[in-house]
């Protein structure tokens, strides 16, 4: 880990009804790194996304950031601290505009924005800039296609303005070139200060982008280390394997 700890979970257990989906998962990431999330399907990642954004309740352990526990509190207000996830499936809202999309998070990240930037609609033409979505800010997002449609869920992350992102498979099915379009906007928030943490399973991708990969299987945490680390790991392969 490089850097304070921004994000500190603690042996975090997540149940649905007997079906341990998180199992004492324990895993500190410092401010401004850039780590991996990987394991196979049903390992618990997205369980462990939905931990840390307060969508899911865990059993036990506990979760801190930016030194504060944020185990009380309701996703909004995780939001507000400076947490953001890009959903699996993007879900941006359909009735509404690219540009309008990022208004409201824009809103709702609070008065520092409106500060900062006065103006709101020029704040989310800069994110759209930055996230190679300048010529689609009036379009609806049922008319964007699937990469598009993959940094408007990243977009409206960035625009809570979070410390954090959790990127939840941001590349899956996009072809090898807008997998690296995707992979180079992360480097470039990265490049601002964001901590990210990316959750992939293409693994030339989330090998080339992590400074450290943490690997999930059946719940718990199997392998941690440096990508050239994890390659080489046997637990971790046994996990891949077995899949
Ligand atoms: P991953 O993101 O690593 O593919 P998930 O965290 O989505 O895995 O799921 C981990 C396990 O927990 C899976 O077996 C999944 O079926 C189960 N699971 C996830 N969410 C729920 C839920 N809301 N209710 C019941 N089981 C769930
Ligand atoms: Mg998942």
């Amino acid at each position: 880990m490089t850097g304070a700890p921004i994000l500190e979970i603690d042996a975090l257990t997540k149940r649905f009804g007997g079906f341990i989906a998180l199992n004492a998962v324990s895993l500190a990431i410092g401010e401004g790194e850039r780590v991996g999330l990987i394991g196979p399907n049903g390992s618990g990642k997205s369980t462990l996304v939905n931990c840390i954004a307060g969508v899911l309740r865990p059993e036990s352990g506990r979760i801190r950031f930016a030194g504060s526990d944020i185990g009380d509190l309701a996703p909004f207000q995780r939001t507000r601290a400076g947490i953001a996830r890009s959903f699996q499936i993007p879900q941006p809202f359909a009735s509404m505009s690219v540009i309008e999309n990022l208004c409201i998070p824009l809103e709702y990240a609070g008065a520092g924005w409106k500060r900062r930037h006065g103006d709101i609609r020029a704040a989310a033409r800069e994110i759209l800039a930055d996230c190679g979505l300048a010529a689609k800010a009036e379009a609806l997002p049922a008319s964007l296609t699937q990469i598009e449609l993959r940094k408007l869920e990243l977009a409206r992350a960035v625009a809570a303005h979070p410390r954090l992102l959790i990127a939840d498979e941001a590349m899956a099915g996009l072809s090898s070139a807008e997998v690296e379009e995707v992979l180079s906007l992360l480097f470039a928030l990265s490049a601002r200060g964001i901590t990210i943490v990316m959750i992939e399973h293409i693994m030339h991708a989330v090998m080339r982008f992590s400074q450290r990969i943490v690997v999930l299987d059946a719940g718990r945490k199997i392998a941690e280390g440096k990508p050239d680390d994890i390659v080489r790991d046997p637990a971790a392969e046994r996990a891949y394997l077995g899949e």
